[in-house]
């Protein structure tokens, strides 16, 4: 009996932690508040297509490994379907399922004409040379390439992920597709046709987003105390973009710890010594844990490492009076149930890290054209699009009284519920 509550409670934590589930949860209640019949939640709670791949490749030892690897397509009426890629030991199948139903979120709230995909290979990059890499990465668009392309399904970065590993997979695609490609990924490097302002438009729309946030919430950005867990593309370049803007970032973490200094950290030397992958804390004595990190006094706190960080055991403890999801899936549903209880304000994953699919859109479309966009005209669009769906989630959130999570998979969620009926899917 004892041992079958155990089971139940472990279950049930388990169940909690399970982002597809949660993710499904959010997505139903979104459709039930908009008024969809439930044959709309049955089309839109998995992809439409799922694609398991096994990758051979040969190691610098001369052996060869067999990697998984994943694509999902979660809904492709409004458009292609785009989405990162991400190389990580922890990658599921259902964990891709559930990142492919946040870009389609996420395309929904910004009003881009895709549907939602991701992918991902399980596979430790930290432990691979460049040339495993290359072998990986060319391996994968191989194996998926029936079912990717400029007009079908749009790769891009994502964890552990960067330009060098889009550019293998482009000439890859351009080779197998006997002609030059560029719009088949984005991410790219320059040379290579990517876009100015990508690599840094993760960071650049939850910059937009706290800036939004702190206006409703009467914060001013100078001065205002900054905490970020995760240091790799969207930490490192949101700490610089705060301190740049004269907040005091007292707060940041990798993977392997935290550093702390309530008179703020020097960031341009933390920058400096980050290396690829985002560690630079193992360089310091003084450190405190990850856990300790996010229940620290400050205004502003930004989860941009991974999931289920916040949760019910830490969501009493969180100080910050804005919490802004720069990762996929960092607070639970109890955690987002009880920020909001508190009055915390809750940038949701799903529009706060909509910057960096928001560029790779601008990408796809100079691709499409030959015609190429300053750097300058690139953030201007961007800013324009971001407040526009952080304003479109937080009066949703405002005239319907629901927390801030609920509200954006509403507005994500409605264009593609309706390109689904117009098509006669549902
Ligand atoms: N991986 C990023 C995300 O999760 C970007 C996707 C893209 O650029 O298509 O939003």
């Amino acid at each position: 009996m004892v041992a079958d509550k155990a089971a139940d409670s472990a279950n049930e934590n388990h169940d909690k932690l399970d982002v597809l589930k949660s993710t499904q949860t959010v997505v139903n209640k979104a459709l039930d508040k908009l008024g969809y019949p439930s044959e709309v939640f049955e089309l839109l709670k998995e992809p439409v297509r799922m694609m398991t791949v096994r990758i051979p490749v040969r190691m610098d030892d001369g052996s060869i490994k067999i990697f998984t690897g994943y694509r999902a397509q979660h809904n492709d009426a409004v458009g292609p379907t785009k989405g990162g890629v991400r190389f990580h030991p922890s990658v599921t199948e259902k964990e891709v399922k559930a990142l492919s139903i946040w870009m389609s979120l996420k395309a929904g709230i910004v009003d881009l004409p895709y549907g939602g995909g991701k992918g991902g290979i399980v596979c430790d990059p930290r432990e691979m040379s460049f040339r495993e890499l290359e072998g990986l990465s060319r391996g994968y668009v191989r194996a998926i390439s029936q079912i990717v392309g400029p007009t079908k399904d749009i790769p891009a970065p994502d964890v552990f992920t960067n330009s060098q590993i889009m550019a293998w997979m482009m000439d890859e695609y351009s080779r197998i597709d006997e002609f030059n490609n560029p719009g088949f990924i984005t991410g790219k490097p320059l040379v290579l046709g990517g876009s100015h302002g990508r690599e840094s438009a993760t960071a650049k729309g939850v910059t937009i987003c706290i800036e939004e946030a702190a206006k409703k919430k009467g914060i001013d950005i100078k001065g205002a105390r900054v905490v970020i867990q995760g240091f790799g593309n969207a930490g490192s370049f949101l700490a610089k973009f705060m301190h740049d803007k004269g907040a005091k970032v007292i707060g940041i973490s990798d993977a392997q710890g935290a550093l702390h200094d309530p008179e703020g950290l020097d960031i341009d030397y933390l920058l400096d010594r980050r290396d690829s992958f985002g560690t630079v804390t193992n360089l310091f004595k003084n450190t405190i844990t990850n856990e300790q990190l996010l229940e620290l006094d400050c205004d502003i706190l930004v989860p941009a490492a991974i999931e289920n960080q916040i949760t019910e055991e830490n969501a009493a403890n969180i100080k910050a009076s804005i919490v802004v999801e720069a990762a996929n899936g960092p607070t639970t549903l109890d955690g987002t149930r009880i920020l909001s209880e508190r009055g915390i304000l809750l940038v949701p994953d799903v529009l706060a890290s909509s910057g960096g699919v928001t560029v790779s859109y601008f990408e796809w479309v100079q691709n499409n054209q030959g015609y190429y966009w300053t750097e300058e005209e690139v953030e201007e669009k961007l800013h324009k699009v971001i407040v526009k769906g952080f304003n479109a989630v937080y009066n949703t959130a405002e005239t319907r009284r629901i927390d801030m999570r609920l509200a954006s998979y509403m507005v994500g969620v409605r264009k593609m519920a309706e390109a689904s009926r117009f098509r006669g899917w549902i």
